[in-house]
């Protein structure tokens, strides 16, 4: 079965083909610019890339474009090829646990959380409204980043604010990655073939998510209610004192949008180091003993080794650490800083596993000595969407 895993945002689409159940990835590619002038697209498939320049007015077109593609590079033979659309949703809110197959109800109930998912739920309306449109006969599935922190008790998704704001403005921590931290639980709990371990994940890419997770249902994660919060990220601040924001507003005369663009793109790394968004920078920078590198690194460390401190006592004790995403994955340095930080919970790493690590493999980095094994594990939020899209058209 043909499954189309699709990333739609306002202006752009990403897609990966997969051939499932075998899990086998046949293409993938990125239309950008979509309704602006100089839109464009890219499809990557065997050992080739393809990229064309074109004017894309809006997801139909896009949408058209891909099809119409599939069958020229003979990707796929014909359309009826696709069987199955899997759409990532960001904002579920409390109205989604699980991924579902797409009908006007759920189209519906999307659209009822673009309040709390603006920048990202109008986008994969788009997409899933545009694939309705080409292949109105082809299922299409929603599934969504906040479905995974579902389980989250109250005490740990309420804020210490007035009640109102929950029950009239829904504020509440829902959490974000929800698929990378599910497609890491599941991977874990595969190889060590035990389904009750508890679990700190470690998404640690431009975006940074930590979750605390048993019985592969999660405790807890550090975004909140909007991917702001939590740790500090390359270009996003995480947690802060909430009194700063109106304190600057005022002194600096912002409205809240530019507040919020500042807290989204012009803090965390980026500001500690006047500019520094990339991690491979920052280490070369570090490594040249810059000391903004060098605060911005220990700051960077710091509040990742809380959580995993913070998260360690929730689950009572960890069987399993693992790191994944751009920088969880790649940077062996940040994992050396983050774990040298938890001797006192006898978590060790063993430094030539550390540097060698197998790319596109489950690796394990810690000591013999470690109380808790530390993994590196490389996510795959497009797998795991075609995953869900799979499951369940095979059982609807
Ligand atoms: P996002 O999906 O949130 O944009 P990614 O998971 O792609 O983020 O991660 C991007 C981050 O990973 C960047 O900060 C990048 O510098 C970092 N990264 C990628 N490769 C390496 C590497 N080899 N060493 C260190 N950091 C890396």
């Amino acid at each position: 079965m043909i499954i189309l895993s699709i990333n739609a945002g306002s202006s752009s689409l990403k897609f990966s083909i997969y051939k499932m159940p075998e899990e086998e990835k046949i293409a993938s590619g990125l239309f950008e610019r979509i309704g602006l002038n100089d839109s464009k697209y890219s499809i990557k498939y065997l050992n080739n890339k393809y990229e064309k320049e074109v004017l894309l007015e809006n997801h139909v077109d896009a949408v058209l474009k891909l099809v119409e593609e599939l069958i020229n590079l003979k990707i796929i033979t014909d359309i009826k090829d696709i069987e199955g659309i899997g759409n990532r949703v960001v904002q579920g809110g409390d109205k989604f646990f699980q991924s579902v197959i797409v009908d006007d109800k759920v189209i519906e109930g999307i659209k009822e959380l673009y309040p709390l998912g603006p920048l990202h739920n109008p986008g994969a309306i788009s997409g899933i409204l545009a694939f309705k449109n080409i292949l109105p006969n082809v299922k299409s599935v929603a599934v969504f980043d906040t479905s995974f922190h579902q389980t989250i008790e109250k005490e740990n998704y309420l804020y210490p604010v007035p009640k109102k704001w929950y029950e009239d403005l829904s504020v509440r921590k829902y959490g974000f990655h929800g698929t990378s931290h599910r497609y890491l639980t599941d991977a874990i709990c595969k190889e060590l073939n035990n389904d009750n371990l508890k679990i700190i994940t470690c998404h640690l890419g431009n975006g940074a998510s930590i979750s605390a997770i048993k019985d592969k249902k999660c405790i807890d994660t550090t975004m909140g209610f909007t991917p702001l919060a939590g740790i500090m990220m390359g270009s996003r601040s995480g947690n802060i004192d909430p009194s700063i924001v109106p304190y600057v507003m005022e002194k600096l005369n912002l409205n809240s949008q530019e507040m919020s663009n500042i807290l989204n793109k012009q803090s965390g790394i980026c500001a500690i180091t006047d500019g520094i968004v990339d991690f491979r920078d920052l280490e070369v920078s570090y490594k040249k003993n810059e000391s903004k590198a060098i605060t911005a690194l220990k700051m960077f460390t710091r509040r990742i080794v809380d959580f995993i401190a913070s998260y360690y006592c929730l689950l009572n004790k960890a069987d399993v650490i693992i790191f994944s995403a751009g920088i969880g994955e790649n940077s062996s340095f940040a994992r050396e800083q983050i774990i040298s930080n938890l001797s006192m919970l006898d978590i060790y790493l063993d430094h030539e596993k550390n540097n060698n690590i197998e790319k596109g493999k489950i690796n394990l980095i810690s000591s013999d000595k470690s109380k808790v094994l530390v993994y590196v594990i490389p996510t795959d939020e497009e797998l795991m969407i075609a995953k869900d899209t799979y499951n369940l058209i095979v059982n609807s």
